[in-house]
């Protein structure tokens, strides 16, 4: 194996390695298959030459078999997919009549699972996929003949919890419910998910079953939590893996410095591509994540320029839009080693299904330790593999290439959600009420909080048989899963007709106003106009080379304190706040160096929106020298920006979900205080997860700011690319100052 070693090791030579360490191999740790197992799985498995387990898939079998519900979080390619198909198999095997559903957050998983299942065949398993795509004449028809059905949480929501009286035979004899990929299962769209389970959960029991959960996700550091706020119930955690692991080396890059002063880096783009012909050239399997699509191109065009005409033709891109088809034929190159490179958005990791490349290059941090972990595990599954990070001068990243033990050694994020925020549980009070009446006893699965909230629906009546809907369509249709406000913008591409994506009343003034660039799917799209009476937005593909940043003025008022605590020497709080945004105007600024190219002056009303949130007031004594102003705001709001850029350590959310104000005196406080806020209307959970770790929050933020080696403030530090204020008075020494006297201050 050291063979394979010797031939990337003159490539990681230079500054720029930033730091290099080694995974050790691991060896299997295996279990007999059970003996209760069903002949029908035995023999299927024997066909596939399964004769052994992993210990963990031994472990989740037997938690499954004695009742409980299951979540399996072990690492990429530890044979999940069987843990949790075993017990479930086995059932179906066992009694015909027995009923499984399998959700996935995207159809291409589901199609993928499917597969797998068909390859497998126990005997007696009936699967069959029930979408958006499945046409209608079939529907009838599977709904009556599978006894396994995978589907995803839309179609869950819209297309059979409402019309469950077609699906009376299913839902009785109901016995898993499987959820693969719970983590995608986490903030806005999570929350919406947790009220869909319980739906369901509710309208098995309505139909005499009760089934099991089993879960299986990326790992996070509270599957534990994740599991009972999906479903409302405990679940066993099943998370030592068993699975055999080759050595791995993990390589951190960061682009040379430029210039220290402004802390102007080269491009990751373009060091990318430089990794990627070399490895390439050298013969060696390689995958290449980048954040957009425009960059994967760009990488793929940068990589093909520096190889000879014959080896550049072995590197493709892999697109979002290709059919089943064609991304078998790239899969299938890639074994056969016809293809050696491949360049994706990291918005396709998902859905990429590999089995064995040496080389895995992640361009910029993925936003969560999860993807990164997963990018990484497509490489050297079997033989010794090679994994690296090519930072961007995103905060994060930087502080990862200086603090490499706080990405390789400490505990991946935790995945949050809050089924209970109002916003996003009235509408599955109402959803639930039109399956049927909700009473008392319907606490036990909707939770206690849909009780209380009945009242406060609009459409629902109050009879003998409890809450009823009153209203006149089913309300579900109107309850986007991945938004926290019911009048959302759509976002449609004008060349095609197509329907994007959904942007929040609350955030689309300042992410689809007219003249915004809008990235979706790593697609870069131009905003031609934004209808607030149609709440719409017409954007068509665009291909030039700048991006925009809205200019807004924000104000908060606090509603309600929830928890007040002495923390870090000063009085931290947490609770509900209104916060009142309006964007005035925006800014171009270029692709290349984040120059201004121009400033354009907006029309827009402003919105309000209530959310969660936490907040401090510095004590005088740990302001001291930073009293003057601007200083002071300076500093308070370099602190609140560079809190913000290190909040998705603690929370796993994305720096977009999270919004913040400084001032140097607050009307409800009378004070010089800082908010961190929860971006979606209602909270969702992350608010109230920095209050939980303040204190580590706080001590990594102020070693962000010591370890970067810009002088006053850079986009690695201080600088945010959705700043309201366009970044001006930020004061980086002030930040660090207060931010040190804080942590100090335990
Ligand atoms: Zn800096
Ligand atoms: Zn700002």
């Amino acid at each position: 194996m050291t063979s394979v070693a010797t031939t990337w090791d003159d490539l990681l030579v230079g500054d720029e390695l930033a730091h290099l360490a080694t995974e050790p191999a691991r060896e299997a740790q295996t279990a007999p298959l059970p003996g209760a197992l069903q002949p029908a799985v035995r023999d299927a498995l024997t066909r596939r030459g399964i004769e052994e387990l992993y210990a963990h898939q031994a472990d989740a079998y037997a938690a499954a078999r004695s009742g409980g519900n299951v979540i399996v979080t072990t690492g990429t390619a530890s044979g999940k997919t069987l843990a949790f198909n075993l017990p479930v198999l086995d059932a179906l095997a066992a009694d015909r009549h027995m009923r499984a559903v399998y959700l996935y957050p995207t159809k291409a998983l589901a199609q993928d699972q499917a597969r797998s299942l068909g390859e497998l065949g126990v005997a007696g398993v009936r699967a069959a996929i029930y979408d958006g795509d499945t046409p209608t004449e079939r529907r009838r028809q599977i709904r009556g003949w599978a006894n396994l059905v995978l589907t995803n949480p839309d179609m869950l929501h819209i297309g059979v919890l409402p019309r469950h009286d077609l699906w009376g035979d299913f839902l009785h004899n109901l016995r898993f419910v499987v959820v693969d990929e719970a983590h995608v299962y986490r903030g806005v769209f999570g929350s919406h998910v947790a009220n869909v389970l319980r739906r369901l959960r509710r309208l098995a029991r309505i139909y005499g079953a009760d089934p099991q959960f089993l879960l299986a996700s990326a790992t996070i550091a509270n599957a534990a939590e994740l599991a009972r706020a999906l479903t409302g119930e405990d679940a066993t955690v099943v998370q030592d893996d068993a699975a055999p692991r080759a050595e791995r080396t993990v390589a951190l890059w960061n682009p040379p410095l430029l210039d220290a002063e402004l802390g102007l880096r080269a491009s990751a783009l373009g060091e990318a591509s430089r990794l990627l012909a070399g490895l390439v050239g050298r013969g060696l399997r390689t995958i290449c994540f980048a954040k957009s699509r425009k960059s994967a191109e760009l990488i793929h065009r940068f990589a093909s320029d520096r190889l000879d005409a014959e080896t550049a033709r072995r590197l493709a891109p892999y697109r979002a839009g290709y059919t089943p088809q064609q991304r078998r034929e790239i899969e299938r190159r890639l074994v056969d080693g016809d293809l050696l490179g491949v360049t994706s958005t990291d918005a396709l990791e998902l859905g990429i299904d590999i089995g064995d490349l040496d080389c895995a290059i992640s361009v910029g941090f993925p936003g969560t330790v999860a993807s990164l972990r997963q990018q990484w595990g497509r490489a050297g599954r079997r033989e010794h593999g090679l994994a690296i990070l090519v930072a961007s001068e995103d905060a994060l990243d930087q502080y990862f290439m200086r603090e490499p033990a706080a990405l390789l050694e400490r505990r991946v994020e935790a995945a949050i959600l809050d089924h209970a925020n109002p916003r996003v549980l009235d509408g599955h009070v109402a959803a639930a009420a039109f399956e049927a009446p909700v009473d008392e006893g319907d606490a036990a699965t909707l939770g206690p909080e849909a009780l209380e909230r009945a009242a406060h629906v609009p459409e629902l009546r109050h009879t003998a048989r409890g809450w009823v809907w009153a209203g006149k369509d089913a309300p579900a249709p109107r309850i986007p899963l991945r938004s926290t406000s019911p009048d959302s913008f759509l976002v449609v591409d004008s060349s095609s007709g197509d329907v994007l994506g959904l942007a929040e009343r609350e955030r689309a003034y300042s992410t689809v106003h007219a003249g915004a660039v809008y990235l979706h799917l790593g697609r870069q799209y131009l905003v031609r106009e934004l209808d607030l009476q149609a709440r719409r937005a017409l954007v068509e593909p665009f291909d030039g080379d700048w991006y925009t940043q809205a200019k807004k003025e924000t104000e908060t008022s606090i509603e309600e304190p929830l928890r007040v605590e002495r923390r870090l020497g000063l009085e931290l709080s947490f609770g509900r706040v209104s916060v009142t945004e309006q964007v005035v105007a925006y800014q171009k600024k270029a692709a290349a160096d984040g120059s201004t190219l121009d400033t354009v002056p907006l029309d827009l009303p402003p919105t309000t929106f209530d959310t969660e949130a936490v907040w401090f007031v510095p004590r005088p004594h740990q302001l001291e020298g930073l009293e003057a102003m601007p200083l002071l705001l300076s500093s308070l709001h370099a602190a609140e920006h560079s809190l913000i850029a290190l909040l998705p350590l603690w929370a796993m959310c994305d720096r977009w979900d999270i919004g913040g104000l400084s001032t140097n005196l607050h009307l409800d406080t009378g004070a010089p205080t800082v908010f961190v806020y929860d971006g979606h209307a209602g909270g969702v959970g992350i608010a109230a997860r920095g209050f939980d770790q303040f204190e580590g929050w706080v001590a990594d933020t102020a070693e962000l700011l010591a370890g970067c080696p810009c002088e006053r403030g850079c986009p690695s530090c201080v600088q945010s690319p959705k700043c309201g204020n366009l970044n001006e008075f930020l004061d980086k020494a002030g930040a660090l100052t207060l931010l040190t006297r804080m942590s100090n201050s335990r």
